[in-house]
Formats: C-alpha cells, structure tokens, sequence
C-alpha cells in the first residue's frame, strides 16, 4: 500500500534545509529579541535571503509558489527556533492572501512582487471593540471624490510599522452589517497612515504589535479588493486558511519544548540517576511526543484541504489550530516542569515556549471561537 503518511522527500528536504537555516541563523538570537522586545532583524534578513519570508507567492508574481503544507514546514520550523520570527512569514501569508484570493490580475502584478522583494504584508480586521465579533468592526470607508476616504483605528496589528502594506477590513454601510464591509490595500506610506506604540506582550515579543491609525486616507479605486461589500467574506476565507499557519507555530514550538526536556532528562542527575530513569518523566515524554504526532497528522492534513480547496477545510482548520495550540500549552508546562527550577527561568528557552504558546490560543480567533466554527462544521462521515 502507497504510505500516506511519509511526508514526500521534497519536503523532507526543504524541512532539513530550513532547520539548518534556523539553527544557524535565527536560534542564536531568540533569546535576545525575546528580552529585549526588538524584531528579529537577522532572522527577516536570512529568511529573505533564503527566499522562505513569503513563499506561498505565486511564481508568476515571482514568489516560489510554495504550497500550503511547504509554508506549514517553514513556519514550523521557524517557530521551533524562534516563534516571533516564523511570524514573519505568517504575516505575509495573512496579510496578502485577500490580494490573493481576491484581487484583480493589475493588483496582484503591482502588489504580490514587492512583498516578494522583502516589503512585508499586515492584516488589519481586529479593532479595539471588535474582536471575536469581527463584524461588529468600525473602521469607515465612504466614497471620496476620487476613490475612498478610510477613518479609524485597528488593534492588535502584528508587524505593523515594519510591514509596508496592510489589507484593511472597513465597513462601508452599517446598515447592511457584514455585507457593507471592504477590503483595502492600505500602504504605510499613504497620507493619514501612522502606528501607536508596541504593545508589551507577555510572548512573541520580538513582533511588534501596534494599533494602526486612519486619518482620512484617501485611497484610489485600485486599492478595493474584490466586489465592494465582499470584504467580510474574504476576511472570513483568509482565516479557513492561515489559522493553519498558527498550529504550525504552535507545533513548532511544542517540538523545540520536547527536544529540550528530552536532552535535559539525560542530563539531569537525581537521586545518582537520570531524571529519564523515573517513569514520571518517562510518562510526560511519550505525552508530549505522542500529542504532537496527533496534533502534526491534523495540521498537515488541513495544510493539504487547504491547497486543494476541500469543503472540509473550515472544519480542519479550525480543529488544527485548536488541537495543536491547546497541545503547544500543554507540551511547554510539562517541558517547564521537566527542568524543574531552571525551567522557570531563561537560562532555558522552555519558559519563553510557554509564553508564546500562550498567543496561539488567542488570535486568529480565540479557541473558542474556534470550538464554535468546528461545531458548527461537524463533518459527516
Ligand atoms: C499579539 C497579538 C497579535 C495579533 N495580531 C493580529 C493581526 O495581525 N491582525 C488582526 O486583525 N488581529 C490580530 N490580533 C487580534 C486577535 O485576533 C484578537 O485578540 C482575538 O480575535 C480575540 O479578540 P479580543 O482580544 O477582542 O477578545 P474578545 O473577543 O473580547 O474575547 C474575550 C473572551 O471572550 C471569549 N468569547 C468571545 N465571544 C465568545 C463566544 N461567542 N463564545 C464563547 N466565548 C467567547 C473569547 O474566547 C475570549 O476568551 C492579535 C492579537 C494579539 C494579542
């Protein structure tokens, strides 16, 4: 029988080559842009180099054309290294795939090569008073003399103010509540554009996340995705397919947690044996690796649904990001828990896992959220 479940050698390969990458180039610097709040600088610019901060643009815009599961490995195995960088192509994801989804061929050939070349792509739906009530957003789009006018303000913005171009969510006649809301190709440096200050976050600290501020920014016709009204929808359609991407994070740091308790369990000598040799920490181990199996089979799988448009994907993916972040807190507190008092602090990276485990239940949708799309996404078998 063909084995479904071996990853093919393309991406065993392209797996290996980004852990090579992470190692050298993005891990040394983990802790450091976790202490001192600061963007990983060195793991955006080997990550451009590489070719890997926004893959999953297509080659005919001069991406690598990198599919849903390839993207799933890379941010994995980012985010096994340092979770703040494997944003980085997280956001590029989410914040270009509206354009992708919906945009016209002109806006894909304007926009799609210049995030390729390195300007990175933000998602602009959640507001301070609309969060898992997406559609409750504020944000006006009128009609200007010459295009829109956009007023208003987004919160909780990743890699604002280091990103170039933002896809921002708008609504443009309350009256009809979801359907009057747009979707907008916003740049940094348009007129009325500006950013609040980082937020202080307990994890991920090494992404900005900022309010961004809309003050009569006057946008041309060309900046609309899609049908005015639509944007809601192509909101809605955009998070089938990233919150894929945050299991991945979340998968990627219960592996990173797993591999350093299991080294430490060799080393850590307790009553003159390994701390391994008790079968309390033996049972942690196999939960903890057995967990992230499970939690790897399902995001892999929705990563597939989601490259060939499968109309369980809602279902999946919700049930990825849910399932592997909830596994991801676990994982990190039983990692913390191995190490004892040294997993307390940041002599070890297992504390900082736990605090950027932490997020991936929270954005993208909450994991309740989650439940209820899930639930009201039941397959039938
Ligand atoms: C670091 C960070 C980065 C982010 N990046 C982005 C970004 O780039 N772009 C973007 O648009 N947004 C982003 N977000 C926003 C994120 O998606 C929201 O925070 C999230 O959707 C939850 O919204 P909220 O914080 O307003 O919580 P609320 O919606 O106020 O929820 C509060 C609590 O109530 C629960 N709750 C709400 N409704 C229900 C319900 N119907 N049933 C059961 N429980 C419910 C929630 O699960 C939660 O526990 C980010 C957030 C953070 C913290």
């Amino acid at each position: 029988m063909e084995n479904l479940f071996e990853l093919p050698s393309e991406y065993k390969d392209l797996r290996k080559s980004v852990r090579a990458l992470a190692e050298k180039e993005i891990a040394p610097f983990a802790q450091a842009v976790d202490e001192n709040h600061r963007f990983p600088q060195e793991a955006a610019t080997a990550l451009q180099k590489a070719g890997l901060s926004a893959a999953h643009v297509p080659t005919e815009y001069g991406g690598d054309g990198a599919d849903a599961l390839a993207i799933v490995l890379i941010i994995e195995e980012v985010a096994r290294a340092c979770a703040a960088s494997s944003l980085i192509p997280a956001v590029n994801k989410l914040g270009s795939l509206p354009l992708i989804l919906g945009g016209s061929e002109v806006q894909k050939q304007r926009w799609l090569p210049q995030l390729v070349a390195g300007k990175g792509f933000s998602y602009c739906l959640s507001e301070s008073d609309a969060g898992s009530d997406a559609s409750a957003l504020r944000t006006k789009v009128e009609r200007g003399k010459d295009g829109w006018i956009l007023n208003g303000s987004k919160k909780w913005i990743s890699n604002a103010g280091v990103s170039e171009f933002y896809t921002v969510i708008a609504q443009g006649d309350s009256s009809l509540g979801s359907k009057g809301i747009s979707a907008f190709i916003v740049e940094k440096s348009d007129p009325g554009v500006s950013f609040g200050a980082p937020e202080k976050k307990m994890g991920f600290r090494g992404s900005p996340t900022c309010e961004v501020y809309f003050d009569n920014v006057e946008l041309h016709d060309d900046r609309l995705i899609g049908e005015v009204g639509g944007g809601y929808i192509l909101a809605m359609d955009t998070l089938d397919h990233t919150r894929i991407t945050i299991a991945a994070q979340a998968l990627g740091l219960a592996q990173g947690a797993l591999e350093v308790a299991t080294k430490y369990s060799h080393e850590r000598k307790q009553f003159g044996k390994e701390i391994f040799d008790f079968q309390g920490i033996q049972f942690m181990l196999a939960d903890m690796a057995m967990n992230i199996e499970a939690a790897r089979q399902l995001t892999y799988a929705a990563a597939v649904k989601s490259e060939n448009g499968e109309t369980d994907l809602r279902f999946f993916s919700a049930a990825s990001k849910c399932f592997t972040s909830d596994m991801a807190i676990k994982t990190t507190q039983d990692a913390i828990q191995i190490l004892g008092g040294y997993g307390y602090v940041s002599d070890y990276p297992v504390e900082r896992m736990m605090r950027d485990a932490k997020l991936t239940q929270i954005y993208e949708g909450t994991n309740q959220i989650q439940r209820i799309v899930i639930a009201r996404n039941l397959p039938h078998y």
